[in-house]
């Protein structure tokens, strides 16, 4: 619906307030010249300056103006809206104002902080004030509207993050769905044996709030299941979650592992997913014992009974609860959420992708996470580290960075490598006695504890060398490197290059986004930082909260971090998620778009183009509308529409040129 016009009696009276911003703005612009500048202006009844105006007695100027009347419009030139536009909308609604009859103009990053001259920032800093002078008042008094929240939280990711998030809103007697997308929960964590910096056993944390999630009464847990569709917004999202056939019937299914003992496979033959194929399992499995769900998972593509119809099924047999089901398909079940909390975590690196170390051609070279498997007791070797020649390594070189911070593939730290493999050059001591030597960059152990733990290494006979790793070969120079892999390092404290030979070679892979991190960031509608991690709304202050009301995010998808910190944000993402929920109604922002009956031309242009399914079409008056709850100010169907029946409250035609005359009259 179109908003009222204004009352053509009634004149704008409109309050510049230009904030130094300490020095940030101060030091660029010449506050005096722009208030004096903007007293000028057209509407303009009131124009001050103060130290910082998003201080509470900055927010005491424009109220006092508000409340005295002599002003009803408010200019702030200060920073960027997307921090502070919140701030002084409440400060004029507390004022008695009308919080949409406001303006910013962007000071500070859009001047003082790009302009080197301060005649030129105080030139551009008057054109912006101009322009949001001329843009404010034609603005109208609009309201805010609100809808009901949904009390349901969905939590996507069943690692750490997921795990700690869905108990902690659980906990607070609220109904949460847990979507995974593996056969179990547990992610990276569960594949460790220990963890920095206090090498305390990692399946004795985790596995009991595995089974809490398991038996809590308020958490629905779906494993092997993806979300594949999401509509609606804030405090109201639609959810379709695609439950993948497992062909086992997870509510008959007891766990006995019958079936995998009777499969027809006796010995496994592909590669077991859980333990990066360093084993093979059977095509009737559960990736490891203490899976949550205990809920076997045949895998179609190794099946026979798929392959053929002529296995004799000894799975089928040996079931007593009769829960294998060759006939089952995937499924989708819709539910509605209030809010969700995305805890998809990372992928490792793939050490492949550095040819010079060797991965995948010398049997040798191994990726931290399959060492982490090779250490953990219940991995494939029973926490022995025998390599695949069936020999226990005399010698073991540990190559930190591998993908992190390196101009060719990643250039971040992955924060959590130099400790982990601090970790791994421990337990390698401990079950081997090799030596052990690890090439840095440089060490990186900023946590608590984390220092600690590194001079507990330094005490340990395992040996530290600077400088990074140039190449991994078996190219014998000496008698002594004769059947070795040599690692060519230069040796950076000392200035030399170094040839070391070892038995194995570890490579500390770095943390990168999930490969489909970029589908599910569409499927939510929130953004990705360059490197392709989701993207929180302040780094600092809104570090849980994305660009998208109501979806939050925790853990690894965020950015490398270690269980810590992933444990720390899943109980921030949880507890914004409950502020939300416990709010039981969300305010919608009015900044929708709106149709005007008499030139809609029911092209249905809009219909088709709207990324939110937001226009609804009349068929009878054949006339679109624009549903404002599910509206998000996005402007396309605005732009699109061939006959100008489309406009947005807060942006339309006659703002937005208003605001063009502003600048180019004062340039
Ligand atoms: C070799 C290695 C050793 C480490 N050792 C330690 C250590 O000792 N101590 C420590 O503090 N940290 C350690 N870390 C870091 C630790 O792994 C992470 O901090 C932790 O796993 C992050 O947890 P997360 O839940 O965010 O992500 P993950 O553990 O990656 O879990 C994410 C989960 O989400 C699921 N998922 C992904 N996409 C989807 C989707 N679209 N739909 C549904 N589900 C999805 C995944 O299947 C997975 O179960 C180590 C990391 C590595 C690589
Ligand atoms: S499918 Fe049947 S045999 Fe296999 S684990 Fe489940 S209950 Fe046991
Ligand atoms: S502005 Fe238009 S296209 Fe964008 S969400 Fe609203 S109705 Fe849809």
């Amino acid at each position: 619906m179109s908003p009222a016009r204004p009352d053509s009696d009634s004149k704008p009276k409109v309050g510049v307030y230009v904030c130094h911003c300490g020095i940030n703005i101060a030091a660029k612009v010449d506050i005096a010249d722009t208030v004096a500048f903007a007293s000028q202006l057209p509407h303009v009844t009131a124009a001050k300056e103060y130290k910082f105006m998003c201080s509470d007695p900055g927010q005491d100027i424009i109220q006092k103006d508000l409340r005295s009347g002599l002003i009803d419009r408010v200019v702030v030139a200060s920073c960027s809206p997307l921090m502070h536009e919140p701030t002084f909308r409440r400060a004029m609604l507390e004022g008695g104002g009308n919080p949409f009859l406001f303006q910013m103009a962007n000071i500070r990053e859009h001047v003082s902080w790009v302009t080197k001259e301060k005649a030129a920032g105080t030139a551009k800093a008057r054109a912006l004030i101009a322009a949001a002078v001329e843009r404010v008042v034609l603005h109208q008094p609009l309201q805010k509207t609100s809808v009901p929240v949904h009390p349901d939280v969905l939590v996507v990711g069943g690692g750490i993050a997921g795990i700690h998030a869905a108990l902690t809103i659980a906990d607070a007697g609220k109904k949460v769905y847990l979507v995974e997308r593996e056969p179990t929960i547990g992610g990276h964590m569960a594949k460790f044996d220990k963890t920095f910096p206090t090498l305390d056993c990692s399946a004795c944390i985790l596995t009991p709030k595995m089974s809490a999630v398991r038996s809590h009464p308020n958490i629905t847990l779906w494993s092997h299941s993806e979300v594949t569709g999401v509509d609606g917004y804030v405090g109201n999202f639609k959810v379709k979650v695609t439950r993948k056939a497992r062909y086992i019937d997870e509510e008959k299914c007891v766990g006995c592992l019958e079936c995998i003992e009777a499969c027809v496979f006796k010995k496994g033959k592909t590669d077991d997913e859980f333990n990066l194929g360093l084993v093979k399992r059977k095509p009737v499995y559960v990736p490891f014992p203490q899976a949550t769900p205990l809920v076997a998972v045949i895998d179609p593509k190794s099946c026979i009974e798929f392959k053929t119809h002529k296995c004799p099924k000894n799975c089928v047999e040996v079931c007593e609860p009769k829960a294998i089901d060759f006939t089952q398909t995937d499924r989708t079940e819709e539910i509605n959420v209030g809010a969700v909390v995305l805890a998809t975590g990372f992928k490792a690196f793939d050490a492949r992708r550095i040819s010079r170390y060797g991965y995948g051609k010398y049997p040798g070279v191994y990726t931290s996470l399959e060492v982490e498997r090779l250490v953990n007791a219940a991995g494939p070797t029973g926490g022995e580290i025998i390599m695949t020649n069936g020999e226990k390594p005399k010698a073991v070189g540990i190559v930190h960075c591998v993908g992190s911070r390196d101009e060719k593939t990643n250039r971040y730290c992955s924060r959590v490598c130099c400790m982990y493999s601090l970790k791994l050059a421990h337990l390698v001591k401990e079950r081997t006695n090799a030596e052990v030597y690890n090439f840095y960059i440089d060490m990186r152990t900023p946590g608590k504890g984390y220092e600690e733990f590194y001079e507990k290494l330094l005490h340990e006979n395992v040996h530290f060398i600077r400088g990074r790793v140039a190449e991994v070969s078996d190219w014998a120079m000496t008698a002594e490197e004769k059947g070795k892999l040599i690692i060519r390092v230069e040796d950076t404290l000392i200035g030399v290059v170094r040839r070391i030979p070892v038995d194995m070679i570890i490579l500390s892979v770095g943390l990168e986004p999930q490969p489909d991190a970029d589908d599910v960031r569409r499927l939510f509608n929130i953004s990705c930082s360059r490197e392709g991690w989701f993207l929180e709304r302040h780094p600092k202050l809104a570090p849980v909260s994305t660009f998208t009301e109501g979806i939050f995010i925790a853990g690894a998808c965020q950015g490398p971090k270690d269980i810590p910190d992933s444990v720390a944000q899943a109980g921030a993402a949880a507890a914004e998620a409950l502020a939300l929920i416990d709010r039981g109604r969300v305010e919608i922002e009015p900044n929708t778009a709106y149709v005007t009956d008499e030139l809609c031309s029911g092209c249905h242009t809009c219909s088709n183009i709207c990324p939110y399914s937001a226009i609804v079409f009349n068929e009878e008056t054949e006339k679109a509308s624009v549903n404002g709850a599910l509206c998000k100010g996005c402007g396309t169907c605005v732009a699109a529409c061939p006959s100008g029946a489309l406009q947005q409250n807060l942006f339309t035609d006659e703002q937005i040129f208003q605001e063009i005359k502003g600048v180019v009259s004062y340039v």
